[in-house]
């Protein structure tokens, strides 16, 4: 595995993988590596002859009050476990690289529409922050194919927004949701839970699967699974943002059509963390 800085040198690698007319995927990480970015590397694995992965905590995509200090950066453990994932090149880059004139003055990519909802709602600039370090990092590496996880659902519709607006020639895979034992969503932010908010994290993917488990069985009012999915979390102990039931595909608020495709989100607070998850549903019929 060869570790890389420098953006030059990582566009001159994959020139010369490119002229050997070799396959290449990205995955695109902020480190703290799991077993969720394992699983997106061994997907990228089975699409591609070589596997790029980066590790870059973006601070364009953090709010002044969040986390960005904080954020668990395990660089020896990361790249241990990338070499036994057998990454062809960990891509390293630095924040001077990436946003060489500041990030206050670096061009930016904004999604209308899909930015600005569920989670941007409580984090304002952090979707258009996510969108440009991917759209920067994409055309850096212009890989063929990209993987992204499921567990970050808006992301992932964001990033494929990004990709296919601005004309980008990759393909965008997202891969499934990666979980603990008991249905926690591996996350780098569930090192921030103490253990008795480890205990009731679970709670978060419970109750969207009984709001997935309602809807598949036929219940159509969707605001009232919404209030109860939101009041299960305050119960057990969360700060809930919000509990949605959402178009799959667009993220707007669904009717009941039969075989629609749909997906319950929700994200919550507990101590210091903030944890989100989401699970796909079908409207029953159709
Ligand atoms: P992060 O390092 O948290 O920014 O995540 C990097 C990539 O890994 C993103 O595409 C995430 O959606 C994905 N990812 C994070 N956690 C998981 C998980 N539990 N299962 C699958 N993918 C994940």
């Amino acid at each position: 595995m060869q570790v890389i800085a420098r953006p030059a040198e990582l566009r001159s690698r994959v020139a010369q993988w490119r002229r050997a007319g070799e396959r290449i995927a990205f995955v695109p990480t902020m480190g703290n590596l799991h077993a969720g970015h394992g699983s997106l590397v061994q997907q990228a694995r089975r699409l591609a002859d070589r596997v790029i992965v980066s590790i870059f905590v973006n601070p364009l995509q953090f709010g002044p009050n969040e986390d960005f200090a904080a954020y668990p950066r395990t660089p020896d453990e990361d790249r241990r476990m990338s070499e036994s994932l057998q990454v062809d090149v960990l891509f390293l880059p630095e924040v001077e690289d990436m946003y060489p004139r500041g990030q206050a003055s670096t061009v930016r990519v904004h999604v209308p529409g899909l930015e600005d909802i569920l989670c941007g709602a409580f984090r304002p600039g952090h979707f258009s922050g996510v969108a440009t370090i991917v759209a920067k990092l994409l055309n850096l590496v212009q890989p063929d194919v990209a993987v992204f996880g499921e567990k970050d659902y808006q992301q992932l519709l964001i990033i494929r927004r990004t990709a296919h607006d601005l004309s980008m020639p990759v393909q965008i895979v997202g891969a499934p949701t990666t979980r603990e034992p008991d249905g926690l969503a591996m996350s780098s932010r569930n090192r921030y839970l103490t253990p008795a908010e480890r205990e009731r994290a679970p709670h978060i993917f419970q109750a969207l699967e009984r709001a997935r488990m309602a809807v598949e069985a036929g219940v159509t009012d969707f605001a009232r699974l919404e209030r109860e999915g939101f009041s299960a979390l305050e119960q057990a102990g969360f700060r809930p943002d919000y509990f949605a039931i959402r178009d799959a595909e667009t993220l707007e608020a669904p009717t009941p059509q039969p075989g629609r495709r749909l997906v319950v989100l929700a994200a919550a607070r507990i101590g210091r963390a903030r944890l989100i998850d989401n699970v796909r549903a079908t409207v029953p019929g159709g």
